[in-house]
């Protein structure tokens, strides 16, 4: 039988507030173990919860980022569950009455796009992290618990179960990073932990519209591990299913080393976790007034930032999903391009060499003037230099900020094409390659082009290659 899957998602995103969303604690990550704590954020008796204002201001950005009903009235509720990483043994969480509910998301596949409709966003507070000695959870003899992250605010993102496969639900994720990261909200670098993903899969016969038993999948810390776990799940499940078998709802934790999918336990229900509202802290009651003026704080985002892109500069859907990948590469490819007509050119650039040169030389695009690329394309569009030099100096551009015409004139890059500098270059190769001179006085038309790149290496590529053409075909 054919199985389709069904794939819902839950993202835990860190808000970057300094502070922690109940507590005056630091957020920051990286501190020595356990300093960024205070008796409220290590659930000490007799502490109450304060409301971050900041973290809920973020909240509703991403909510409205995300098209969802942010709710004038919602309620913190106590999620109890007993872990060691949760010191207070309750979760401060938000359970019938989310910050927002509904929205979506469109992702941009090859065959269309495709939205993808959420349940909910609300808010909640992180539980420490469990450093667990050797490889795996599974196998540690020991586990070691950092508080500091106890407390730093988090948006639940849950999305309805409509997700298809392992690669939409990637592209999903890359697509929510990407928006999160323009509404800056949260810094959603997955290897910190500030973007988390947990997936649930069922599988239903082809064409049927009833589900079957999910089972969950956590620890899926990057994309590549969500689409593998995913597309893992769905085989293990159809190959019990085509077994006889029956799917046993579990929480499976994702093992990236073994790249297979480990039953944990069985599945806690939401009756296991004992809601209750939240006796210390009174409904979140936010104004109509206050959620539109956020509203208006919103930039533009990624998918209308592309659509523009397209539209104005004639980007292909590529280019333009590459430059709108962050704003700040889009910003300065915009501001390039007021003064830099060839845009298409000027795209070719930013998306090929200079996010190259940018990765190898660890620098980020905010710190590149765009003035600086636009006068090295307008050299080399002018023919003062070649193409292997513009290269050259796009590396030590990016690397040390100098201008690319006084690195020209410093180093004596530009362009030889003057004959009073190149006749003695074609002399000097001439005599020392008599064969190929001979060969080529012979008729044969290919030595030419071996003559021609004799120069062009003394010269570093910089000599003009139809001066020398004319220069040899004199001389011989
Ligand atoms: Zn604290």
């Amino acid at each position: 039988m054919e199985y389709e899957a069904v794939i819902g998602l839950e993202i835990h995103v860190e808000l970057q507030t300094d502070s922690k969303i109940f507590c005056g604690c630091s957020t920051a990550f990286g501190a020595e173990p356990n300093t960024n704590c205070c008796p409220g954020c290590l659930g000490l008796p007799g502490t109450l919860p304060l409301l971050n204002r900041r973290a809920v201001e973020y909240g509703v950005l991403a909510a409205l980022a995300l098209n969802c009903q942010v709710q004038e009235k919602s309620i913190f509720a106590r999620k109890n569950y007993f872990y060691p990483d949760l010191p207070k043994a309750y979760q401060i969480s938000q359970d019938d009455y989310p910050l927002a509910r509904g929205g979506y998301l469109e992702i941009d596949l090859p065959e269309g796009s495709r939205r993808i409709n959420l349940q909910r966003a609300h808010l909640e507070e992180e539980a420490g992290k469990l450093v667990h000695a050797g490889d795996s959870i599974m196998s540690a003899a020991y586990s070691l618990v950092d508080y500091n992250r106890a407390g730093v605010p988090l948006l639940e993102i849950v999305t309805e179960p409509e997700i298809t496969s392992g690669r939409e639900a990637r592209l999903f994720l890359e697509e929510l990073r990407r928006l999160l990261r323009y509404t800056g909200v949260s810094d959603v670098k997955m290897e910190e932990g500030s973007l988390r993903c947990d997936a649930n899969l069922s599988l239903r016969p082809a064409g049927s519209s009833e589900l079957g038993t999910r089972t969950e999948v956590k620890n899926l810390n990057s994309f590549r591990a969500v689409e593998q776990a995913l597309n893992y799940e769905a085989e293990r499940q159809a190959r019990i299913l085509a077994g006889g078998g029956e799917v046993i709802q579990a929480t499976c934790h994702w093992d990236d080393s073994c790249k297979a999918t480990v039953v944990m336990r069985m599945k806690e229900g939401a009756a296991d976790y004992r809601y209750f509202p939240e006796p210390d802290l009174p409904p979140l009651l936010l104004e109509r007034s206050y959620i539109e003026a956020l509203k208006e704080k919103l930039p533009e985002l990624p998918r209308q930032k592309r659509q523009r892109l397209r539209e104005r500069y004639g980007l292909d859907d590529e280019e333009a999903a590459i430059i709108a990948d962050t704003r700040e590469m889009a910003d300065f490819f915009e501001c390039a391009a007021e003064s830099y007509q060839d845009h298409r050119n000027l795209a070719n650039w930013v998306q090929g060499d200079l996010i190259y040169q940018l990765r190898e030389a660890g620098k980020e695009i905010e710190q590149i003037s765009p003035a600086l690329l636009v006068e090295l394309l307008e050299m080399l569009d002018r023919g003062e230099i070649n193409r292997p030099v513009a290269k050259e100096l796009l590396e030590e551009m990016v690397k040390s900020g100098a201008s690319p015409r006084r690195l020209v004139k410093k180093r004596g890059l530009g362009k030889i094409s003057g004959t009073e500098e190149l006749a003695p270059l074609v002399e000097q190769v001439i005599t020392e390659n008599p064969e190929a001179a001979e060969n080529y006085r012979r008729g044969k038309k290919k030595a030419l082009a071996f003559l021609v790149g004799k120069v062009m290496a003394l010269t570093r590529g910089r000599a003009d290659p139809q001066e020398l053409n004319r220069l040899f075909k004199e001389k011989l």
